[in-house]
Formats: C-alpha cells, sequence, structure tokens
C-alpha cells in the first residue's frame, strides 16, 4: 500500500507539505504550531481572526489590536451525546411536568401556568408592540398623510405603493392612493419611524390571515384609524422619539 493512504479508512491522506503554510498567518492571533493534519484541518473554525484597528496617518491613537475570541470545540461527541436518548427524556420530563402541574391546578381551581383562550380570550399587548401599519385620519376623515414618500422609500420589503396628488386645500399634497401589501411587510416600523408627520403607525392588529393574497393588499379606506384609536401607540412613539 502507498505510505500516503490511510491505514484506518482507505482513504488518501492528505500530502504534509499541503499544510506546510496553512492556515495563512492572517488567521491567527499568535504563531502556532498543530500536533496532527487533523487538528491543522479544523484550525480556521477553532479560531476567529483577530481584527486589527488602524488609526488615521498623524493621528496620535495607539494601534491596538481587536478582540480575538477562542471557541473550543469537541472534535468527537460522547456516547451520550451521540445516542441523544438522555436528552430526549430530559424533553419529556419537563413536558410532562409542565402538563401534570397545569391539570393539577385546573382540578383545584387555580391557575399555575399562563394559559389564554385564544381568539376568545385576548391578550393586552404592550405599548412597544408592533401589530401592521395603520394610517391616521385627521377629524375630517382625509388621512394625515402629505405623500412625501419617505415610508415608501424606507420600506425594506417595497410593499407600500403611493400615488399622490396635487390639492388647493391647506394640505397641498394627498395620497390618492395609499396600498400596503401586508403579505410582504414584516411589521419593521421603519415606515413609522420615517415618517415627518405621525401619519402611519404601527397598530396593535396581527389577525391578518386569509386563503387568498389578494386581500392581503390593503386599500388607503382599509389602513385608516382614528388618532383615538391610536392613542396608545402614538403616547409610546412621542415618548420614545423624544428620548
Ligand atoms: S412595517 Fe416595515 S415592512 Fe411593513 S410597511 Fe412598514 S417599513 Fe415596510
Ligand atoms: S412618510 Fe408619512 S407623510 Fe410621508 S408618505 Fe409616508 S405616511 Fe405619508
Amino acid at each position: 500500500m502507498s505510505p500516503r493512504r490511510s491505514s484506518r479508512r482507505g482513504g488518501r491522506r492528505p500530502d504534509a507539505s499541503v499544510f506546510a503554510r496553512w492556515p495563512p498567518a492572517r488567521w491567527c492571533a499568535a504563531p502556532i504550531a498543530p500536533r496532527s493534519w487533523r487538528a491543522r484541518c479544523l484550525l480556521p473554525y477553532n479560531r476567529v481572526a483577530p481584527t486589527v484597528y488602524s488609526p488615521a496617518e498623524g493621528s496620535e491613537e495607539v494601534q491596538m489590536p481587536g478582540k480575538v475570541v477562542r471557541v473550543r470545540r469537541r472534535e468527537r461527541l460522547g456516547l451520550a451525546q451521540r445516542l441523544y436518548l438522555p436528552n430526549i427524556f430530559v424533553g419529556l420530563y419537563v413536558t410532562a411536568r409542565h402538563f401534570f402541574r397545569n391539570l393539577w391546578g385546573y382540578i383545584v381551581g387555580r391557575k399555575r401556568t399562563f394559559v389564554v383562550q385564544y381568539p376568545e380570550e385576548q391578550v393586552d399587548y404592550p405599548d412597544a408592540f408592533r401589530g401592521h401599519p395603520v394610517l391616521v385620519a385627521l377629524e375630517n376623515g382625509e388621512p394625515k398623510c402629505v405623500a412625501c414618500g419617505l415610508c415608501e422609500f424606507a420600506c425594506p420589503t417595497d410593499c407600500i405603493t403611493i400615488i399622490p396628488e396635487e390639492t388647493d386645500a391647506a394640505i397641498e399634497r394627498y395620497p390618492r392612493e395609499f396600498d400596503i401589501d401586508m403579505s410582504r411587510c414584516m411589521f419593521c416600523g421603519l415606515c413609522e419611524e420615517a415618517c415627518p408627520e405621525e401619519a402611519i403607525v404601527m397598530s396593535r392588529s396581527v389577525e391578518l390571515a386569509t386563503y387568498e393574497r389578494e386581500p392581503m393588499l390593503l386599500h388607503k379606506k382599509d389602513l385608516l384609524r382614528t388618532e383615538e384609536q391610536l392613542g396608545r401607540r402614538i403616547d409610546y412613539m412621542r415618548e420614545e422619539y423624544a428620548r
């Protein structure tokens, strides 16, 4: 048998010269000398490249190396880890403990775990909760929006479509069409942050499930809400953005 062949698995063992310059020096915080070819193969995964901060030319700042994080991973799993059985029993024990504790609480009339009979019972979400975005309506029922397009620009999923129009009213621009495709919206709230008029606000509603895609495209009339309906969120926004 060729001296390059592994005696145990019959596969080819890489020539030592392959690892002569391995790993590249830039991956290592300090000179290293791994003992085996296997250790050399695992080196890139066991070390994180140091990041070096370079001050601007002429600056008096001291050049400092970045933080080096070393992660030690076990090369071989133990017998218990390979079997998975102990962890399966631990999971079953936790589930059974919660089940019987909850059942006992139900029998004696004292709830021990937090369960809500949704949708009949609903949780009062905190003020920071973000449901789907809606438009704030003025007292005359028209949107507060001035169709500046900032929310459309800020939206990372391109799910807002605005068609602006000019008027002779005090607020000269308004959105003739304002659509949000809720099948693409990810409730990130960037549109709310971008709006200079507090005209688009994250509501507390998340119940949007449908069997079709078409009802997920909400138009201006579907999105309008009064300031009273959105009071908690608007107060929260003013408090947060004023910080
Ligand atoms: S919440 Fe995010 S994804 Fe949804 S419309 Fe606003 S910016 Fe777009
Ligand atoms: S950022 Fe506000 S005012 Fe501008 S288009 Fe969007 S909702 Fe209207």
